[in-house]
């Protein structure tokens, strides 16, 4: 079979797969699953950004190709989708109805499955990760049969699953709860980060009139709480538009990126620019506006040499002021140029084995940076990565599982405490490991154990590494004939 290497968005993550299949039908993934000897991994939006998706030699199933509606009930308010849909199409079809998502990520690139798979979360206020607005899945499994699990049928698949970033199978199709698509008005206050816990008691939480809200600082002082708000009101919207239409270029938007990481000094301008232009005049639009953002706003013109990278850490909700200024002291130490950090608000998980709000409501820190793309700046990255997991270890949280993997094993089974009991889930639904990702590769003790992190596996992984094993070995020979020559006879 043909060689083919997919990637993540980052680019930082190149993998040579055995072959690429994109099913259009559940039956056609089934044979696939069920034929295919070797390894078997799944892939969506590939916004997930450290080798989720995909491991060396796998047969890489692109899970986009599955992305019809399979049923709709807009009075009960309740859609079923094939989970390669991503939101943006879930938006347009339930728009008309003047239904929204209940919750997705902040953007609408990335595809039902993919957001599944890792549980996500968005700004919405009283929700949480996605799990909570999940009915049912049905998922295909490593003997090819097709499940059904809810919270009260095969609940183990089903609270393993969502959370479980491919291990147990392909999550085929999900029946998702809806919400209104009313408009929203959006609000901004600017405090000291000190008084966010405060502002976020009295004004935001159980607040059933906030929809979305976070609270963004910046560095390089870390210091100041832009909380931005969008609250539901019957005043009429202020855009045409119901849904965010896709630009061409966004090239303000990446123009001010490109200041604000590459130009000295530009970031302390931030909270001038949000103030005089960003969030200058108030904004009325439909939550389904708000909800259909492109994560194009966020792209550079070309990640060859720098690339932009996210990570992210949720505490319990007291812990919010013990963490944020250990976070803001470990990325002034280690000068990471990020872009800034955002907080958000999630109610506790009902039940993901791998849930990331497992005790109760958390506040997630999601940080936002540029990275070099070279061993020396991906090491270092390893360095402060690791010294913030460690912080949100100490205040009681934990760290988000798509991003890069440089989690130490003992910093991963104390941030996901119940893994043993998911490593135990995958042994009962895949013993032959036939579902695999450097994720799962790394951590799960009976997968094949390989870090994708370490020194060896980058020389051997990388295009430079490659071309430096080549060049050896095509120089090696020649070395050697030139010491040893055969006697002429
Ligand atoms: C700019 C940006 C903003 C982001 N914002 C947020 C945010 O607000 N909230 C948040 O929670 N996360 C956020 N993320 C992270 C992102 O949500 C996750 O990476 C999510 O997985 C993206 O979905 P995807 O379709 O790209 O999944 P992929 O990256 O393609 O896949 C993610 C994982 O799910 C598995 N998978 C995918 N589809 C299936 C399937 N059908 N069945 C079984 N396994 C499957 C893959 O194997 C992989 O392990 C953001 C990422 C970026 C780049």
């Amino acid at each position: 079979m043909k060689k083919n290497t997919v990637n993540d968005v980052t680019q930082l993550n190149p993998i040579d797969v055995r072959a690429i299949a994109r099913p259009s039908s559940v039956a056609a993934l089934q044979q696939l699953i069920k034929s295919h000897d070797g390894p078997v991994s799944f892939g969506g939006g590939r916004y997930s950004m450290g080798g989720q998706i995909a491991t060396d030699n796998t047969l890489f199933i692109d899970m986009t190709g599955l992305n019809a509606v399979t049923g709709y009930d807009p009075a009960k308010k309740e859609i079923t989708v094939q989970t390669g849909a991503r939101w943006q199409d879930v938006i347009a079809r339930i728009d008309p109805d003047d239904l929204s998502v209940s919750i997705m990520q902040s953007y609408s690139n990335f595809t039902v499955g993919g957001a599944l798979s890792v549980n996500a979360h968005g700004r919405y206020i009283g929700q949480g990760p996605v799990i909570h607005s999940v009915k049912e899945i049905k998922i295909v499994t490593a003997d090819g049969d097709l499940k059904t699990a809810s919270p009260t049928l095969n609940k183990d698949l089903f609270y393993g699953a969502i959370g479980g970033y491919g291990a147990l199978g392909a999550i085929v199709e999900a029946k998702l709860d809806l919400a209104d698509n009313v408009n929203v008005e959006r609000s901004i206050v600017k405090m000291p980060r000190a008084d966010y816990a405060k502002f976020f008691d009295d004004n935001i939480r159980g607040n059933e009139n906030v929809v979305f809200h976070n609270g963004d600082f910046y560095p390089p002082d870390y210091d100041t709480i832009t909380a931005v708000t969008y609250s539901k009101t019957d005043k009429p919207a202020i855009v045409p538009d119901r849904l965010r239409p896709k630009k061409e270029v966004y090239l303000a938007e990446y123009l001010s990126i490109f200041a604000m990481t590459q130009v000295p000094g530009v970031n302390k301008l931030r909270p001038v620019v949000d103030e005089k232009i960003r969030f200058k005049t108030t904004e009325v639009v439909p939550r389904n506006y708000e909800a259909s953002r492109y994560v194009e706003e966020l792209e550079p013109s070309t990640r060859a040499m720098t690339t932009f990278v996210l990570q992210e850490y949720f505490v319990p909700a007291d812990k919010l002021d013990e963490f944020a200024p250990k976070m803001a002291a470990i990325l002034q130490k280690h000068n990471v140029n990020a872009l800034n950090v955002s907080i958000r608000h999630a109610e506790k998980d009902p039940g993901a084995v791998m849930a990331w709000a497992q005790q109760g409501e958390v506040f997630a820190f999601v940080l936002y940076y540029k990275q070099w793309n070279n061993e020396k700046a991906r090491q270092d990255v390893g360095t402060w990565t690791r010294e913030l997991i460690d912080a949100a270890l100490e205040s009681g949280g934990t760290y988000y599982l798509p991003y890069q993997m440089h989690a130490t094993e003992s910093q991963f089974r104390q941030a996901y405490p119940r893994s043993d009991e998911f490593f135990a889930l995958k042994q009962k639904y895949d013993p032959t490991q036939k579902f695999r990702n450097r994720l799962w590769d790394k951590y799960d003790p009976n997968g094949p154990k390989v870090d994708p992190e370490t020194p060896q596996f980058r020389r051997e992984h990388t295009k430079l590494g490659q071309m430096k094993k080549k060049f050896a070995e095509a120089v090696a020979p020649k070395q050697s004939s030139r010491k040893f020559k055969p006697p002429t006879p």
